[in-house]
């Protein structure tokens, strides 16, 4: 069934996420505050929006893709509104679980339906319609959601009601930063103690230290020939977006009295590592700085 989307977002992720749509035979009408995203969303034949209002009016799915919470109840307040009675709301942004709940009361109230569907594979996933979606959402808003899911991703998992997804999302993320600071921290000390990449890799990988950090997105250049590491650590799944996770993580963590002592640790060498030089690069490059206090 083809379904007639109002996309509010169309940067990095936004984008292609829309295209795929588009190229599944939906009929796209998308919005961006950048003018360059909107030509580039143009070109792969996205209906183009005078205001993110006009892209929700005949929409029966809303979807966004924002940077931040504050962006995506900023919109809520304005689409909600827009958008006819009953339209199903997807956020696929990363924001915090509380945002979420706030986010999907908003269009309650207003006669709409809402779910949380934050995203893991970065813009390679988003491009190649592979992403996996984390959803808070009751059992058949999901089910309606499903089909649109299918397209932009590979995967779709139903993690509980209102903010489930966005949860999910913090806490695996959470892990990835822990973990990748842990390979960073074992690669230095390697090399403090006289051990190869090579040899580290070979042992650690087919060992109990085996995890995607290591294995996938490996940190130091050799190993693995993909990983941002061969190639300066560009074009990767960016430092700034691993501190904002974890930020998200560290604060739930606090709402909630749990100690999350790595967790809250790793915030603070993103946090810090994004805004000295980091921010653009992919999270690996942490080991750049790892090994600059050794
Ligand atoms: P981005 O900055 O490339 O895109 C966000 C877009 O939103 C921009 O084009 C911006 O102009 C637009 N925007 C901001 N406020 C707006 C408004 N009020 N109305 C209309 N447009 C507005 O960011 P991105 O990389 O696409 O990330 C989007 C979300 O996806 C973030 O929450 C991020 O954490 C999450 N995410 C990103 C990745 C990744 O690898 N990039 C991976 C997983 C999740």
């Amino acid at each position: 069934m083809t379904r007639r989307i109002g996309f509010v977002g169309l940067g990095n992720m936004g984008g292609p996420m829309a295209a795929n749509l588009v190229k599944a035979g939906h009929t796209v009408t998308g919005y961006d505050l950048s003018a360059s995203a909107l030509e580039a969303a143009a070109g792969h034949g996205v209906l183009i929006a005078a205001s993110a209002a006009e892209a929700v009016a005949g929409a029966e799915v809303v979807i966004t893709m924002l940077p931040s919470g504050r962006h995506v109840l900023e919109s809520y307040r304005e689409l909600t509104a827009a958008a006819p009675e009953g339209a199903l709301f997807v956020d696929c942004s990363t924001i915090a679980v509380g945002d979420a709940r706030i986010a999907a009361d908003l269009a309650r109230t207003a006669g709409h339906r809402a779910l949380d569907a934050p995203v893991s594979g970065g813009v390679p996933g988003a491009e190649a319609g592979t992403l996996t979606f984390m959803v808070g959402a009751a059992e058949a808003e999901f089910a309606e959601a499903e089909p649109l899911l299918a397209v932009m991703g590979r995967r779709a998992v139903h993690c509980g009601g209102s903010g489930a997804g966005q949860a999910a999302k913090i806490c695996n993320n959470m892990i990835l930063g822990i973990s990748m600071i842990a390979v960073s921290e074992a690669f230095v000390l390697g090399e403090s103690l006289g051990l190869s990449h090579q040899a580290l890799y070979d042992v650690a990988s087919t060992a109990s230290g085996q995890c995607w950090s290591l294995t996938t997105n490996c940190p130091v250049p050799g190993p693995v020939p993909a990983s941002p590491a061969n190639r300066d650590y560009r074009a990767g799944f960016a430092a700034a977006l691993m501190a904002k996770d974890l930020g998200l993580a560290a604060d739930a963590a606090e709402a909630g009295a749990v100690p999350a002592e790595l967790g809250r640790r790793a915030a603070e060498l993103y946090a810090d590592f994004a805004e000295r030089a980091g921010a653009g690069l992919d999270f690996s490059a942490i080991i750049t700085t790892l090994r600059e206090h050794a």
